[in-house]
């Protein structure tokens, strides 16, 4: 029940909306907040982990189709040094050398080259197409140093069949351990091109193959220029360095953007492959719906503050209208001096609570004598007119902040006077008579001095025998109040209880006034 009451209290505080007003918005924008992160954070892991599966897609289909050719390389090597493979035929030569990986659909041609670059044996044609390749990058490795293993080439044009390969050699080392040629085998770019196709990377994303040496093999999007090229001075290629894998954002070799690069080396190869998404589409995915939502969000959270506010304006006019009804239902509205209810309720809050049930307290009732001859003499307006008089007299009188003034019928006032003994009050009822007698109506003709008032005084502690409770004191003062107009009204009379303690108002009734 109390709780309530408390959250009652709390709910309908203006401020309290204020206050939620200011909490809820923010409440709304770090939820927000987190959810915008979160989906930030969902659209750059899913990109990152596409890239990585798609790296290990590519990477493992070009380790596998390298790892075929070197075997038919190495397979070709191994022959070439088998006892009598020189004496047969050429056309028997080539099936024991060749095996089908060499017609494979990307495969271009293998030769063996001896050392001065010539072809001895040609895969696809026999005799031998006659060629020399003594001048190409990977011959001349060989040439110079015996433990190379295999060599793959810079993008070429082949000289047989014409179109751009990257060539993949074996050293051949004669029996006293010097340099006997070469056997070289050509892989198409077209497989890179077949392998890469249909991969959607957005507008500005990309795939490379590269050398560790820098030089660019291959590019998806397919731009002829780029094949060949040399990046190894750029700082995003000298990352693709330190180490076997990972991931990056760094700034884009082509434009001015930036990039998530997912980049992995091919198996043991000198090949580095990596994949690059634009940032900015990376962005994109989430950053119109973070928009979206962030304005929804913002006019929710305007709506909420503005709501607040106006229920907060409503609550405070509410709660003066309150305090004004409170004050004006106990507020005589002719004298604007507090009323009967507000008397009634001083009685019994304080001065019959147990705050201090024995001080010392005294009232009067003060009643105005022939107020109906005034009314039928000047009329009602100027009779108002009167009271209001009165009230300002009776204000007058007083002294005490803690005394009260209250009009509590047609005609009829009484004055509370706590902490006040008989003698004061009966000096407070002299000066009343003596502010009374000040008051005239100049528009009406009424002069001071023609309205007098009779007073009946009680006190808790009366100067005659016994004392009175507080509730009972109103009881006495009428009586006092009477025996005054009894004797001639324009004076005061004091109660004086016969016995201790006359409390039942047929008892009262026995008592009478004293002047
Ligand atoms: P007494 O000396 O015995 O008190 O005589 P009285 O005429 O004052 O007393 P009575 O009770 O006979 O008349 C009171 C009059 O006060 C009657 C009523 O019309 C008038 N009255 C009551 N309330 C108002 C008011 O608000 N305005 C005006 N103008 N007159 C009022
Ligand atoms: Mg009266
Ligand atoms: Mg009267």
């Amino acid at each position: 029940m109390r709780l309530s009451s408390r959250t009652d209290r709390w709910l309908s505080a203006s401020r309290t909306w204020n206050v939620l007003g200011i909490l809820a918005p923010i409440g709304m924008l770090l939820i927000c907040g987190q959810m915008l992160l979160d989906m930030r954070n969902d659209a750059w892991d899913k990109a990152t982990q596409t890239s990585r599966n798609l790296l290990q897609v590519i990477e493992r289909d070009i380790a596998r189709n390298v790892e075929i050719i070197d075997l038919s390389l190495r397979a070709v090597v191994d022959n070439l040094s088998a006892p009598g493979i020189s004496e047969i035929s050429p056309e028997l030569r080539q099936l024991v050398l060749f095996d089908r990986a060499a017609t494979a659909t990307d495969m271009g041609v293998v030769l063996v080259l001896n050392e001065k670059g010539d072809t001895v044996v040609d895969s696809h044609a026999v005799p031998a197409r006659r060629l020399n390749n003594a001048d190409r990058d990977y011959f001349r490795a060989h040439a110079a140093h015996a433990d190379l293993g295999l060599v793959i080439s810079r993008p070429v044009t082949s000289r047989l069949v014409g179109v751009p390969v990257i060539v993949l050699s074996r050293r051949i080392t004669k029996l006293d351990g010097s340099f006997g040629g070469i056997v070289s085998a050509s892989l198409k770019l077209s497989y890179f091109t077949r392998l890469f196709a249909n991969i959607g990377l957005g507008p500005r994303g990309a795939i490379n193959l590269y050398l560790r040496d820098g030089t660019r093999l291959m590019r998806h999007p397919l731009a002829a220029a780029d094949i060949g090229a040399d990046v190894s001075g750029s700082a995003t290629f000298q990352h693709f360095l330190k180490a076997t894998h990972g991931t990056f954002v760094g700034d884009s070799l082509r434009d001015a953007g930036q990039r998530l690069y997912a980049y992995t080396s091919v198996g043991d190869l000198p090949l580095i492959v990596n994949v690059a998404l634009a940032v900015e589409e990376i962005d994109a995915q989430w950053r119109t719906k973070a928009l979206v939502i962030g304005l929804m969000v913002l006019a929710l959270c305007g709506l909420t503050i503005g709501l607040s506010f106006l229920f907060g304006c409503e609550l405070r006019q509410r709660t003066r209208m309150q305090a004004e009804l409170a004050r004006l239902s106990l507020t005589d509205a002719l004298t604007e001096l507090p009323n009967r209810r507000r008397f009634e309720d001083e009685i019994a809050r304080a001065w019959t609570g147990p705050a201090d049930p024995v001080a010392v307290r005294s009232l009067l009732v003060v009643d105005v004598d022939y107020f109906k001859a005034i009314n039928d003499r000047y009329g009602h307006g100027i009779g108002d007119a009167v009271l209001r008089g009165l009230a300002a007299c009776l204000s007058a009188s007083i002294r005490r902040p803690g005394d009260l003034v209250c009009r509590i019928g047609g005609e009829e006032f009484v004055l509370l006077l706590p902490d006040t003994d008989e003698v004061g009050a009966l000096r407070i009822a002299e000066a009343v008579h003596a502010e009374v007698a000040t008051l005239g109506i100049a528009s009406a003709g009424i002069r001071p001095g023609s309205i007098t008032v009779s007073i009946g005084l009680a006190s808790t502690l009366g100067s005659a025998t016994g004392t009175v409770a507080p509730a009972d004191l109103y009881q006495f003062a009428d009586i006092a109040l009477y025996a005054a107009k009894a004797a001639g009204r324009n004076r005061t009379h004091i109660a004086v209880p016969r016995r201790n303690p006359p409390m039942s108002q047929e008892i009262a009734a026995q008592w009478v006034g004293a002047a």
